[in-house]
């Protein structure tokens, strides 16, 4: 079943490049998309978003993927983990599997072998008891008399059971435990699974005694907790048991069901929430997949961000009675501000998913979905005027909270049309609701702002981490234009950096010429100016780059490109699969006598030199402005010290200019 070959060792760098260097783009996309030539590249249809015409790209001569609808892609890796949810290193498994590489697994740390193994073994304890319910249901006598039947009776068909995994455990308060101490398995790790646990003389026993077992898995397939439901109605025990929290298991990191339905949540791009394990199971067998749950609780950040993975588009599909969506009315406002669309469906009176879509075929359960389903926002504004009636200051309030919904909306176009259709629902006039979220949205980027503010602060007090990566991926494609430099820079060194460049001789200071590797001469140049990468990504990817500069063979592209964190290597596959940024600007310089060496200087130089240029620009700014604060404006001392900042910055700005004049490369006023 699950692709889980349960280690979570790493992966050593000459395996992982011998893995990119065989695994082909097209062998590799083309066992999920077909593909057509066209030109030097093949097309298919996207498999990330629907489309009816194709515009997934893929380039065996970059060895890249593209979807210009969407812009999911990246090499073979990228690829494996987006379409297969798996983290870098199953990618990286999966792909060495199709392409029989043995894997070579890097020596750990005593901290991370104690750790890994500690994780490991919980893993290895809770594929023991899973396979344990399994055969408890399947071929013990009180197994198949009390668990299977009870499924059977509950609607589920045999390949349901075995799909997902069921199980039953025995009313013997310990036979799980003995059989597994017995097996060799440390009481220790058992009881920290939470499927045994031991009690105040020491005993260990079974948490789920006497119930079927309903397995939680991760969403790569592993095993990390356990839901156990109790047979009969009594009202003293719980309905359901779970595991409790552990090292391994966060409850509100996972839903239920998303290893099961994730492929089909992409496919139709759209996720179906509903409440119980048996929901999810149900519907599956209905044929509808793409569901799961949030087992019980309300939806949490982390599993809305495990559902944002794969789709915008959410339905709850929630029982008729009220009771249970106004309890999780919150947890959906989060979703919104998510920028996820939401929709609400309710099943008739008495019936839940489980029941609706055992008594009715796939089709009816669609089209009862689609034709029933609400926009979320007039949901919960008809549920709440139910509520307050008549009653005009209940109303305001109602009104009040409304419009704090439709705040958080990211889409413009959305969110004025919510509007339209609340004001018709509240009876309140459009302006008055459009000047409401206006006013709360103001307030929200002040405090996001500020946040942001801090955010910069600490990240110059403490360093990196990869949230702020990411964050400053996606800055540097807009607007920040020191980091769009930044980015070239970063191009041309996975391109050219390990080449060698020849610095000319200096007549003035005596120095002859000499060559040293391009890394190496932007190392110096920015050293020299006390310049670090404004952008942390880049920042990394440049001094690893100057770290591993004099090394023989050193190729910064294939270096990055097998690089053990994703953001690095994606980074590496978009820049080189892009066009180079950079031809523009030194279109017409490639015809010329000058040997190789000169003419990489000359690129070298200019991209330096317009690097620091935006850097003086963006002082100049800042100056310029604090010549104009009233406050400043009013301290002579400050004044001063703001125009000799600003002298300052205008002469190094022609100085720069002077450098490349020196070398007789002119002026450039460029746009990188
Ligand atoms: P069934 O149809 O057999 O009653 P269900 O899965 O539909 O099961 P619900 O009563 O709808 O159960 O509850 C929804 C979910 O809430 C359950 O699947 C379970 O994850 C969680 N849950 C319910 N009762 C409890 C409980 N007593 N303790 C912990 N979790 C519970
Ligand atoms: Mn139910």
């Amino acid at each position: 079943m699950a692709y889980s070959n349960n280690h979570q060792y790493k992966i050593d760098r000459e395996t992982i490049e011998r893995i990119l260097d065989s695994a082909k783009i097209e062998e590799v996309v083309g066992d999920f998309v077909t593909l057509k030539r066209r030109g030097v590249n093949l097309i298919g249809l996207c498999p990330f978003h629907n489309e009816k015409t194709p515009s997934f790209t893929v380039s065996p001569a970059k060895n890249y993927c593209k979807c210009f609808g969407c812009g999911k892609g990246g090499n073979p890796v990228h690829f494996i983990m987006e379409h297969e949810q798996l983290s870098y290193y199953d990618a990286l498994r999966w792909l060495a599997k199709k392409y029989h590489i043995e894997i070579k697994e890097r020596e750990l740390t005593d901290d991370e072998k104690r750790e890994e193994s500690m994780r490991e073994s919980m893993f290895v304890v809770n594929q023991y008891a899973l396979q344990h319910f399994c055969d408890t249901l399947h071929e013990n006598e009180e197994g198949k008399a009390i668990g299977l039947n009870y499924f059977r009776h509950r609607g589920l068909r045999d390949e349901t059971i075995k799909r997902f995994c069921l199980g039953y455990s025995l009313e013997k308060r310990d036979s799980f435990a003995t059989k597994a101490v017995k097996a060799g398995y440390n009481p220790e790790i058992i009881s920290k699974t939470g499927v045994c646990y031991t009690t105040d003389d020491g005993r260990l026993v079974d948490r789920f005694w006497g119930r079927v077992i309903f397995p939680v898995h991760t969403i790569s397939g592993k095993v990390v907790a356990f839901g156990g439901r109790i047979l009969h109605n009594n009202a003293k025990a719980a309905k359901y048991v779970n595991s409790p929290e552990s090292e391994i298991y966060h409850k509100s990191d996972h839903l239920y069901g998303l290893y099961f339905a994730k492929q089909s949540i992409v496919q139709k791009d759209h996720c179906i929430l509903v409440e119980g394990y048996l929901d999810v199971i149900s519907m599956h067998q209905a044929g509808i997949q793409n569901v799961v749950a949030s087992s019980g609780t309300s939806l949490t950040t982390g599993q809305i961000k495990l559902i944002h993975r794969f789709t915008n588009n959410i339905t709850l599909l929630y029982d008729g009675d009220k009771a249970g969506i106004k309890a999780s009315l919150r947890g959906i406002d989060m979703l919104l501000e998510e920028g996820m669309n939401i929709n609400v469906v309710l099943l008739p009176e008495g019936e839940d998913p489980d029941s609706y879509s055992q008594s009715h075929s796939t089709e009816e359960v669609e089209q009862y979905i689609e034709r029933n389903k609400v926009n979320f926002i007039r949901f919960k504004t008809n549920l709440l005027l139910d509520e307050v009636g008549d009653d005009p200051i209940r109303r305001a309030t109602l009104v009040e909270d409304i419009v704090k919904s439709i705040a958080v909306v990211p889409n413009d176009i959305l969110r004025s049309e919510y509007i339209k259709k609340c004001s018709e629902m509240l009876q309140v006039s459009e302006q008055l609701l459009v000047k409401g979220t206006a006013k709360i949205r103001m307030q929200h980027a002040e405090e996001q702002q500020k946040r942001s503010d801090n955010a910069a602060q600490q990240q110059s007090d403490s360093g990196n981490n990869t949230d702020e990566f990411k964050q400053n991926i996606i800055n540097s494609y807009t607007s920040n234009p020191l980091h769009i430099k930044e980015r070239g820079i970063i191009q041309f060194i996975l391109k050219n950096g390990n080449k060698l460049l020849q610095v000319p001789e200096d007549k003035q200071n005596g120095t002859p010429s000499f060559t040293e590797s391009v890394i190496s001469h932007l190392h110096y140049s920015f050293e020299e100016d006390g310049i670090e990468f404004s952008n942390p990504l880049y920042n990394k990817i440049f001094k690893e780059a100057v770290e591993h500069a004099n090394e023989q063979n050193f190729c910064p592209e294939r270096y990055f490109m097998a690089h053990p964190e994703h953001e690095v290597s994606q980074l590496t596959a978009e820049l080189c699969g892009e066009k180079y940024l950079l031809s523009k600007f030194f279109a017409g310089q490639n015809n010329d006598e000058r040997n190789e060496n000169a003419i990489m200087f000359e690129q070298t130089t200019r991209l330096a030199i317009a690097y620091k240029q935006s850097i003086v620009d963006d002082m100049l700014k800042q100056t310029m402005n604090r010549l104009k604060d009233p406050e400043v404006l009013a301290n002579p001392a400050a004044m001063q010290e703001a125009m000799e900042d600003f002298k300052f910055l205008k002469e190094t700005q022609r100085a720069l200019n002077e450098v490349l004049k020196g070398y007789g490369f002119g002026n450039i006023a460029m746009n990188v």
